[in-house]
C-alpha cells in the first residue's frame, strides 16, 4: 500500500516524475539522483516497507531476482566492470530514505569510489561467542 508522505512511495507509483529503467505491477527501477557512479540505480518496491525488517519474504525474493536482470542488462549496455548491491536498514547504517530500497551502483575499473568497511581481527573465541549468540 502507498504511503502519502513517503517519497519513494509517490516515486514508485509515478506521482514523482523519475528517470525509469524498468517499471512492473510491484516494482519501479530508477536512476539515483545522487549517483556514486554511472547508472547507480534503485530498485523500488510500490507497496511501501519502511525497511528489510518489515519487506514480506515473496517480495525479498523477487527483489534479488530483478536485481539479477537489472545487473545483466547494466552490465551489457553500461560495460561496467562490476557491481555493488547495497541496501541500508536503519540510519544507523546509512538509510536516508525510510522506504525500502536496493541499491545497484555499477563499477568501472578507477572509478575512485569505496564501498568498504574496515576489517576487525576477531578470535577464533570471539567468532564462536558471537555465532552462539545468533543461533542459540
Ligand atoms: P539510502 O541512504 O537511504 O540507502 O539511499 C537513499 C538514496 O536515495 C540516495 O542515494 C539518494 O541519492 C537517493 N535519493 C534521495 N531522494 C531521491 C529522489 O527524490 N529521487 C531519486 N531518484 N533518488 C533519491
Ligand atoms: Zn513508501
Amino acid at each position: 500500500m502507498k504511503k502519502d508522505d513517503c517519497i519513494f512511495c509517490r516515486i514508485a507509483c509515478g506521482e514523482i516524475p523519475s528517470k525509469t529503467l524498468y517499471e512492473d505491477e510491484q516494482f519501479r527501477v530508477i536512476l539515483d539522483l545522487g549517483p556514486a557512479t554511472k547508472g547507480h540505480a534503485l530498485i523500488l518496491p510500490k507497496d511501501h516497507a519502511a525497511n528489510l525488517y518489515e519487506l514480506p519474504e515473496e517480495t525479498a525474493a523477487a527483489v534479488m531476482k530483478l536485481a539479477k536482470k537489472m545487473a545483466l542488462k547494466m552490465r551489457d549496455k553500461l560495460h561496467c566492470d562490476g557491481l555493488n548491491l547495497v541496501q541500508n536498514n536503519g540510519e544507523t547504517a546509512g538509510q536516508t530514505v525510510p522506504h525500502f530500497h536496493l541499491h545497484l551502483i555499477p563499477r568501472y575499473k578507477g572509478d575512485g569510489q569505496n564501498i568498504n568497511w574496515v576489517p576487525g581481527k576477531p578470535s577464533q573465541e570471539e567468532l564462536e561467542a558471537v555465532r552462539k549468540e545468533i543461533t542459540e
